[in-house]
């Protein structure tokens, strides 16, 4: 929090409004966009971010709310004083907007958790005893290991096209009962996705409900709960330009009220002796402890911001950050762009590459350490779809959201373009597995960092 106020301006700066060439600058003002990073070779260089599929900055308006809230924030839920009633006012309020940002039904549970992991575990806990649960093995670990530690779980081989893949999923639903699928709503490797409403239809014809792994898809499309027909969605505000740690799990009530705490502990309980403890309903029954009153005003106000933006704006600009990504990217030799599916739809903002005889985790090191920019290599927590995509020893992967713009994607290319014909210019080495400079100056402590983009105290 404190860096984030460091290096917030003044003013907030309005909602941008839609720039004549889609991606030319950035949708919304993120906190810190024109932070400077040291590089390897000498000089500093702004910092480009291609890793919001991981954890995207915070949006101005976020920051500005935090602050406005901060001097508030008191007790919750049971505090008598006022500021406690402002708090829980402030974070109730918070839970209804969230709710309200995923199209929740009325009858619907919105809570408020740390992340999407969070939320999926607490799922896990809450299908019926003995329910099996559908998964495609083209999903995060997030959302297939809750379900294999929990069991029963079908892993289903992602087919080579959508139309196979739903096929499969439409044979596998029909021959047994499952009570959850669990699907994502964007692949955090690829951004693609299936065409939701299929996969509704498919397993509510079968008796089964949806979830949806919302984490990459939330930020970045209008997402409905009513509109979908899907029956539970988990994301996480710190994808979602809101990164004070909460997310939600918001979907059908039943389940999460029939189902054991999942953080046992205050608030979460009715009465209590020391033989048996009656529990409350959801969504108080799964949030024992103190809640994140700052996380989620954080995350309300992401909502916010991001439902204040005209219809189709957020798709145009990634589209549009996208499609020069993916154009660069193919004109460059030996590069090459990986997807899941021949028949995909239009995917969101994620794209993952490899360089041909490039270690990827080279290519992330030298283009952090002499253009700084910020990708992700590896394998992305999706281990079995990196092998499915021929691709076990990991990949590069650039992301785009609303803070980003296509000098940032240029910026990418160019660099990629520089190690391609002339290679890097300092030495690398690998450490404990992790490509790194042979000798690397930059100092990551929080006030070198923020002395060198020029958000701390000025260098003596
Ligand atoms: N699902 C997907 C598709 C993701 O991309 C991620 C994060 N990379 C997660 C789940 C887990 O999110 P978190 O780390 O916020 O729990």
């Amino acid at each position: 929090m404190s860096s984030a106020v460091l290096c917030a301006p003044a003013a907030v700066q309005p909602a941008a409004v839609a720039p004549i060439v889609p991606g030319a600058t950035p949708l919304l003002p993120v906190v810190g966009a024109d932070t400077r990073v040291p590089l390897v070779p000498g000089g500093t260089a702004r910092y480009v971010d291609l890793d919001t599929a991981a954890s995207s900055r915070a949006l101005e308006q976020v920051a500005a709310r935090v602050t406005e809230a901060l001097p508030l924030y008191s007790s919750v839920h049971r505090g008598a004083g006022y500021l406690s009633q402002v708090s829980t006012a402030l974070y109730e309020d918070a839970r209804a907007t969230v709710a309200g940002f995923v199209g929740a039904r009325g009858d619907d549970v919105c809570v408020l958790v740390r992340h999407t992991t969070d939320a999926l575990n607490l799922l896990a806990g809450c299908v019926p005893d003995g329910g099996a649960v559908l998964v495609l093995d083209c999903e995060h670990h997030a959302d297939l290991l809750p379900w294999q530690q929990r069991g029963p779980v079908t892993v289903l081989p992602t087919g080579a096209t959508v139309v196979e893949t739903l096929r499969a999923l439409g044979t596998e639903l029909a021959a047994a009962p499952y009570a959850l699928i669990a699907v994502t709503g964007a692949s955090n490797v690829t951004g693609e996705s299936l065409p939701l409403d299929e996969v509704v239809q498919l397993a509510h014809a079968a008796g089964a409900r949806v979830l949806v792994d919302g984490a990459q898809l939330v930020p970045h499309r209008r997402f409905s709960l009513a509109g979908s027909g899907a029956d539970y969605v988990a994301f996480s505000g710190h994808k979602t330009y809101a990164p004070f740690g909460s997310g939600a799990l918001v979907g059908r009530r039943d389940w999460l009220d029939a189902a054991p705490a999942y953080l046992a502990g205050g608030g979460a309980v009715q009465e209590v002796t020391v033989e048996r403890t009656s529990w409350v309903a959801a969504p108080h029954r799964h949030e024992g402890g103190s809640p994140n009153v700052l996380g989620a005003v954080a995350l309300a106000a992401a909502c916010d911001a991001l439902a204040a933006l005209p219809a189709g704006a957020l798709a145009e600009h990634e589209r549009a950050l996208r499609e020069r990504l993916v154009a660069g990217l193919a004109a460059l030799p030996g590069v090459r762009v990986l997807r899941i599916w021949a028949d995909s739809a239009e995917p969101t903002g994620v794209v993952s590459f490899t360089v041909a005889g490039a270690d990827p985790g080279l290519v992330a090191a030298y283009l952090s350490a002499e253009h700084g920019i910020g990708v992700r290599d590896g394998r992305f927590c999706a281990h079995p779809l990196l092998a499915r995509l021929g691709v076990p020893a990991g990949a590069l992967r650039a992301s785009v959201g609303v803070g980003s713009s296509l000098d940032d994607v240029e910026a990418l290319l160019g660099a990629l373009d520089a190690f391609l014909s002339a290679g890097p210019q300092v030495p690398y080495a690998q450490v404990a597995g992790r490509w790194q400079p042979a000798d690397d100056p930059r100092a990551t402590d929080l006030s070198s960092a923020a002395r060198g983009a020029g958000c701390g105290p000025s260098v003596r």
